[in-house]
């Protein structure tokens, strides 16, 4: 399982009376986070009582693979300058748990011993400037710990922080190259690989067909097997939904052997195959592998660190594109949809195998999923590359129900609407160089992309209710000249 270490503040001019009590009330309080936290192992490892101490901790969380995050807590005063080296030598993401071992102050019984040992208002303050001046991304979090409000934040960090490590330790496969001529989703992947830790490749497609065609007749049984379970076979052409239980077993055996958590392919690099892979891409996404179309490297990592991100949580995430629009007055919604890769984590009717011609890749009708899409608040995620950066784009949106049927739409599909309004908002997402292909997700927040962008030290720039065009537009012309100081 993995651990969040948790590392309190202290000195050593209090005493060692002093230091046992701030070591238990450190065990008491990492105990507790640890009962209401579920996932992950948040152990108390030391306290830091000078710069010795300091350093051995930070060295430890950041040496263990198993240390997605680290907790700080100041319980007393705990002069800052014994943090300097630890810190710098610190790579795991930070919380500054600003907290306190009691809840109320003891009015009645209140004495300078009690000041001394609870002062995190103190020691919080001087401990705040030194991550500051060492610019250390971190997370500040301000309460009691046995808040609901605050055990809430802690959780949200951890998601955040597991979603990190999870980035560092990600392989993207490449079947074939990005789109030819297409330029948001393409992108500089050495950069990629040192900003996020992606390790991105390029195999080629007749590497998944030889598995495709070692597939053997029980497998391809057991998986037809499966998806009459699940779905409605609304088709007869059964030949084309077995040819994409093949490339699904097929592509399941190269991304687990490979250890990827993501991949692309493009309809313009398909040797072999007889169909576009759709259905099997749908069902990869169901399993939270990251998936983008058209070679869309970033996208298809970003879509599997938003499902880590979303694990134990409500809510659907997956690989979208703004398609096309209902523009009726007042009533203006997005249509978002694929050619056929679209998540049935999305779906809020039985889905439905279908087969249908595809009018572009010159293949075979290939099998897909069919279904309407969830309602609910959620994010449309995006990351472009700038050239000198990469920048996060994160619209908070809407998702509705389909005013009508669609009756003759042979794609899975859902729909939302814009914040603040939908000519805004799409204004917006223009200006800001969106992509047409993004991560949408009902179990992320506006909040939780924030803390991502934060503490990968990403420009984030969210559209949501408060958003108008004059100041997006200098929010963007400051970006850009922050990122030439930088
Ligand atoms: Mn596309």
């Amino acid at each position: 399982m993995k651990k969040v270490y948790f590392i309190t503040g202290s000195q050593d001019l209090y005493g060692e009376e002093v230091l046992l009590q701030v070591a238990e009330d450190s065990k008491v309080i990492a105990k507790y986070l640890d009962e209401k936290i579920d996932g992950v192992k948040i152990e108390y490892v030391s306290t830091v009582r000078d710069e010795a101490s300091c350093v051995d901790a930070c060295k430890v969380a950041s040496n263990d693979p198993d240390c997605i995050a680290v907790i700080t807590w100041m319980h007393t005063f705990s002069p800052a300058k014994m943090w300097i080296k630890g810190l710098q030598l610190l790579t795991k993401p930070l919380l500054h748990l600003h907290t306190q071992a009691n809840e109320k102050l003891p009015y009645d019984e209140i004495d300078m011993d009690f000041m001394n040992l609870n002062q995190t208002a103190h020691g919080g303050r001087e401990y705040g400037f030194m991550v500051t001046r060492l610019n250390v991304k971190r997370e500040v979090i301000v309460g009691y710990y046995q808040h609901e409000d605050v055990i809430e934040a802690v959780k949200k960090f951890i998601d955040v922080a597991r979603a990190v490590d999870f980035s560092k330790n990600l392989n993207v496969c490449m079947f074939g190259s990005n789109m030819r001529e297409v330029s948001v989703t393409d992108g500089d992947r050495v950069e990629s690989q040192i900003k996020y830790g992606w390790n991105v490749n390029y195999y080629g497609i007749g590497d998944l067909v030889a598995l495709v065609n070692e597939v053997t007749e029980d497998e391809l049984n057991a998986k037809m097997a499966e998806y009459s379970e699940l779905y409605v076979m609304n088709t007869d052409n059964l030949d084309a939904v077995k040819e994409q239980a093949k490339y699904e077993i097929a592509l399941d055996k190269f991304l687990t052997s490979g250890n990827f958590g993501a991949y692309t392919d493009t309809f313009q690099d398909l040797h072999g195959m007889r169909q576009l892979p759709g259905l099997a891409t749908q069902r990869m996404m169901a399993k939270g592998i990251g998936f983008g179309a058209e070679g869309d490297y970033k996208t298809a990592a970003l879509n599997a660190i938003f499902c880590e991100m979303a694990k134990g949580r409500e809510g659907s995430t997956g690989f979208m594109e703004d398609y096309t629009y209902d523009f009726t007055k007042g009533e203006e919604v997005v249509l978002g949809a694929h050619m056929l890769e679209v998540s049935p984590n999305f779906a809020s009717t039985q889905p439905k195998i279908e087969v249908h011609q595809l009018g572009i890749g010159g293949k075979e009708p290939p099998a897909r999923l069919v279904f309407d899409g969830v309602c609910g608040d959620g994010v449309a995620v995006c990351m472009v590359d700038m050239g000198n950066r990469f920048r996060l784009i994160c619209a908070a949106i809407e998702l509705v129900k389909q005013p009508k049927e669609m009756p003759k739409l042979p794609v899975a599909r859902i729909m939302w609407k814009l914040k603040p309004d939908h000519k805004t908002g799409a204004a917006a997402w223009i200006y800001a160089g969106g992509a047409h292909h993004t991560v949408v997700s009902t179990a992320i927040t506006v909040e939780d992309v924030r803390l991502f962008a934060k503490l990968t030290d990403t420009e984030l720039v969210v559209i949501d209710d408060k958003t108008d065009l004059v100041s997006l537009q200098r929010e963007l012309e400051i970006n850009d000249l922050l990122a030439k100081l930088k």
